[in-house]
């Protein structure tokens, strides 16, 4: 045993999407920090799918970027394929997606990481956590060293007794090719946590060289004007862009129905081998033929994993069938007859703890200064995992220097949303972020991460003056430019806005027909005043309906409340209540379980407690809660 002479601040435990935003946030402000990971070689993986954004996963990007983290900037200089999705129905739900030069994103992470200072970087394979009285002391690794620290950030992803399979194949793995972590998982369980069991799955990888492209239904090229997700890069000037290339889109067929029905039993999906829970939103091939068996074929999009790559991603077939009919089902498939399987698709099963046993600054509530971010929390996806990675290594230097945690509420940001999700509702799937799970969709728009968030990453001390400065100038010509439309009238004595909101009107249209009544602030602010004036009235409703649930997350529950004697409340009510210790009455309405009766009772308890106080206190005098 050796035990490594400098105590650091905060150790990450992984180098994945939350394991590098979280080591990169605690090391920016100011912690000293160790990361540590299985393999320095795959710091930044992407381990299936070779793509950064995408539905609501786009939005917690921007918002990741808009708070400091790394992300964007990372996808923007090694992006192959941009491409906003939904641009065809209204703005709340355009997402920016990318695809990836696999390797290129990893290798510019990965240099990020190395050249920051407070961080060092060490391949270890952690085996313990080491506690004491309550509070977190380091860790201990398999090479039998001891590194000790004040925190510790666990973002382990997949690798938790990861176990693989590949139809009637199974082994012990965190992701293919990779060790699995086995100890860790025992020390989680010593320790006290409670841990569950999900699944996940792969599609195969082929050789683009075998792909009949006279065969593939559909080019795809990505947009014409590339975005960038960053706030930092404009797009008009970005001149990192890797060469982009197209994807393709293929179909399954009805061959490939067949020999899935044939061979349904040899897949551990359904043989009862894999006993995880697995997305019911991201289905296995296997999965689609049988739950839809009326569908005659099934979309595949094959994605090019890098520039240097013949290795192509085939998306939408994902399985974890045995590898002879993974072949079967590739060749089945429009454009693939002769494609060369590289790697076969799998299923992981992995252990993770169900993410009541952390608090909404994402500490856990077993440990001081013990830290969960990521898949270990239940979810799936970088962004998701990116997301909690900024929010705990924030959360976790915050800490250390005594200050309160950052918790975004539902209405700021969709990690917001994610956190309190995951809190609160826990979860029983892979947990990935939807639009549809925001209740305040307009407001939290990909557009507008920047306005939203800005000011809360320059407070958490990640974005710089220089860039608030600009934050500011940006809200201003916004406002500015509000206002002007709205006191400007044309000779029909109707108001510029009134103009703007009409539905075919758009501001560089009004700019090009009253050139002398207009400026033209810039393609940023000017998206920024039509969407503002377009869309005012369901604006302004969301707004109000977020002052009104405000009123519920301001009627504080005191934490010295004892759930088990307020009279009426049932006892499941009681058990999720004094687990999960919500802080206001908003919270706790959104707990699983706990019904608006138990509500109603608590308010009565709380106005109860408030009158008692009122009544009774003098100076000095001690407020008796239940
Ligand atoms: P990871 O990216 O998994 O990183 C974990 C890191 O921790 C690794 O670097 C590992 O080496 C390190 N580590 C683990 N244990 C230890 C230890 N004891 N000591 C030191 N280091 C350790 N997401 C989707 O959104 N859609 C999908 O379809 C999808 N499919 C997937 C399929 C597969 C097969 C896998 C493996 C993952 C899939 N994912 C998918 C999930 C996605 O890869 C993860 O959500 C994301 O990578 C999670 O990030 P993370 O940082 O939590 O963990």
């Amino acid at each position: 045993m050796y035990t490594f002479p400098t105590k650091y601040d905060v150790i990450v435990i992984g180098g994945g999407h939350a394991g590098c935003e979280a080591a990169l946030a605690t090391a920016r402000l100011g912690c000293s920090t160790l990361l540590l990971s299985i393999n320095l070689d795959t710091i930044a993986q992407m381990s299936c799918n070779p793509a950064i954004g995408g539905l609501a996963k786009g939005h917690l990007v921007r918002e990741i970027d808009a708070l400091g983290g790394e992300m964007a900037r990372i996808i923007d200089r090694t992006a192959i394929h941009f491409r906003m999705l939904n641009t065809s129905k209204g703005p709340a739900v355009w997402a920016p997606r990318a695809q990836a030069d696999k390797k290129a994103y990893q290798f510019a992470y990965k240099q990020v990481i190395e050249q920051q200072s407070n961080l060092d970087v060490k391949q270890e394979l952690v085996t313990g956590i080491a506690t004491s009285e309550s509070s977190v002391e380091g860790v201990i690794t398999a090479n039998g060293i001891t590194y000790r620290s004040r925190s510790v950030i666990l973002c382990s992803g997949t690798f938790l007794k990861g176990l693989i399979h590949i139809g009637d194949t199974s082994y012990e793995s965190g992701r293919a090719g990779e060790f699995p972590s086995v100890k860790l998982s025992e020390s989680l369980e010593e320790i006290g946590f409670k841990l569950g069991r999900l699944k996940t799955g792969t599609p195969p990888r082929i050789n683009a060289k075998s792909i009949d492209l006279s065969r593939i239904a559909e080019v795809q090229h990505g947009d014409r004007q590339p975005f960038c997700f960053s706030y930092s890069n404009d797009p008009a000037t970005f001149s990192d862009r890797l060469e982009q290339i197209p994807c393709y889109i293929t179909f399954s067929t009805e061959k490939t129905a067949e020999i899935i029905r044939a061979n349904i039993d040899r897949s551990p999906l359904y043989s009862g081998k894999i006993k995880g829970t697995g997305p019911r939103y991201c289905p296995s091939i296997e999965d689609k033929i049988v739950r839809f068996p009326h569908r005659k074929r099934h979309q595949i999009f094959l994605e090019p994993e890098g520039l240097n790559t013949e290795e192509v991603y085939v998306n939408g077939c994902s399985t974890s069938l045995p590898y002879d009919v993974q072949i079967e089902v590739l060749h089945s498939i429009e454009g693939l007859e002769n494609a060369q399987m590289m790697r076969p698709g799998y299923a992981v099963e992995y252990d993770f703890a169900p993410p009541d046993q952390i608090d909404f600054s994402l500490e856990t509530r077993l440990v001081e200064n013990l830290f969960f971010a990521g898949q270990i929390n239940g979810t799936s996806g970088y962004e998701e995992a990116g997301a909690q990675g900024l929010i705990a290594g924030i959360n976790c230097a915050r800490k250390l220097s005594g200050d309160k945690p950052v918790v975004l509420e539902r209405s700021d940001a969709y990690i917001g949303v994610l956190i309190d999700d995951l809190v609160l509702k826990g979860t029983r799937e892979p947990y990935r972020m939807f639009t549809s799970r925001a209740e305040h969709r307009l407001l939290l728009r990909q557009d507008n991460a920047d306005l939203r968030l800005m000011e809360t990453g320059h407070r958490a001390g990640l974005i710089s003056d220089e860039k608030f400065q600009l934050l500011r100038a940006k809200k201003e010509q916004i406002a500015a430019g509000i206002k002007l439309l709205n006191e400007t009238y044309t000779s029909n004595n109707t108001t510029l806005a009134g103009l703007l909101r009409r539905p075919e009107m758009t501001f560089q249209k009004l700019c090009e027909e009253y050139p002398e009544k207009t400026d033209r602030p810039g393609p940023e602010v000017e998206r920024q005043v039509e969407l503002e004036l377009k869309y005012e009235g369901y604006i302004r409703r969301q707004r109000e309906n977020v002052e009104k649930s405000r009123r519920m997350e301001h009627l504080l529950i005191p934490e010295s409340i004892d759930f088990a004697k307020v009279p009426g409340l049932r006892n499941e009510a009681i058990e999720k209540l004094t687990a999960i210790k919500p802080k206001s009455l908003g919270q706790a309405s959104r707990i699983s379980g706990i019904s608006p009766a138990d509500i109603s009772v608590l308010m009565v308890q709380i106005s109860r407690n408030k009158r008692g106080r009122s009544n009774k206190a003098g100076p000095g005098r001690q407020q008796h809660l239940p």
